[in-house]
């Protein structure tokens, strides 16, 4: 079996514990106004200076065990992200299998959209879920990331039901994610799900401009500040005063 790959990047260290390999599935079934990686967006993606590769289980594989040493010494390993990984699930999963049969620590960076089959099929697998929460009101889920948020809230409910190890990633996007609505929405959304109580705030940040601009593709939030610094702190405190374990940054 292959899976296709838009990129492999080393020594990352926002995507888990430890020093890691990031692997970037390609193919992403929401199309976020905010992506970093939006060359990851559609299936398949040749031109503009983004490539992408097909490797088999083997060949990856084998990538991973080139880092092996970083990731030993410093608690780290792999983090399938995209793209959203869960898009290629069958390659997603032999992954899983081949990375614990090695004793490699395995993150599995997900917008959390699957089916529900699928979904149930490989949530065993990963030693740590990175789950995105954007937002929870679906309408504006819809208008902002292009697909009803419904699969998703109930994936998260699964992880939950599930005792899984989970950290909940939430992008701060001024006026969009993180206005006093959304984030109310989803202390309210969590206070229902007990085991879920690790929260990583991610401030916005328009790096990826010039990935639009390469790829000619509007870049909706043009123009919108960056992160505003006191804003993120406060939503911080938020979090924490609710009874989250709270980071901001990543
Ligand atoms: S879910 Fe992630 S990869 Fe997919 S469009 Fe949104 S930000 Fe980009």
């Amino acid at each position: 079996m292959t899976g296709f790959i838009s990129n492999i990047q080393r020594f990352t260290i926002h995507d888990g514990p430890g020093i890691r390999l990031t692997v970037f599935f390609q193919g992403c079934p929401l199309s976020c106004w905010w992506c970093h990686n939006p060359e990851c967006i559609p299936d398949f993606i040749n031109s503009n200076g983004f490539t992408v590769k097909e490797f088999n289980e083997k060949q990856l594989l084998g990538e991973i065990r080139k880092e092996l040493l970083f990731m030993d010494e410093s608690g780290g390993g792999v983090t399938f992200s995209g793209g959203e990984p869960l898009k290629q699930p069958d390659f997603l999963k032999n992954m899983l299998i081949a990375c614990r049969e090695e004793e490699i620590h395995t993150v599995v960076d997900t917008s959390g959209l699957a089916a529900q089959k699928i979904f149930d099929s490989l949530m065993d697998f990963p030693d740590l879920f990175l789950f995105d929460l954007k937002i929870i009101e679906d309408i504006l889920h819809r208008k902002y990331t292009g697909v009803s948020n419904r699969l998703i809230l109930k994936n998260l409910e699964t992880l939950n039901n599930h005792n899984k190890n989970v950290i909940i990633r939430v992008p701060l996007v001024p006026g969009i994610t993180d206005t006093d609505e959304n984030i109310s929405n989803i202390i309210h959304l969590l206070s229902g799900l007990p085991n879920l109580r690790k929260i990583n705030l991610l401030p916005y940040h328009a790096m990826a401009e010039s990935k639009y601009i390469r790829l000619n593709i509007p870049y909706k939030l043009s123009g919108i500040k960056t992160t505003d610094e006191v804003r993120d702190n406060k939503i911080k405190e938020i979090f924490l005063r609710a009874g989250f374990d709270t980071s901001l940054g990543g």
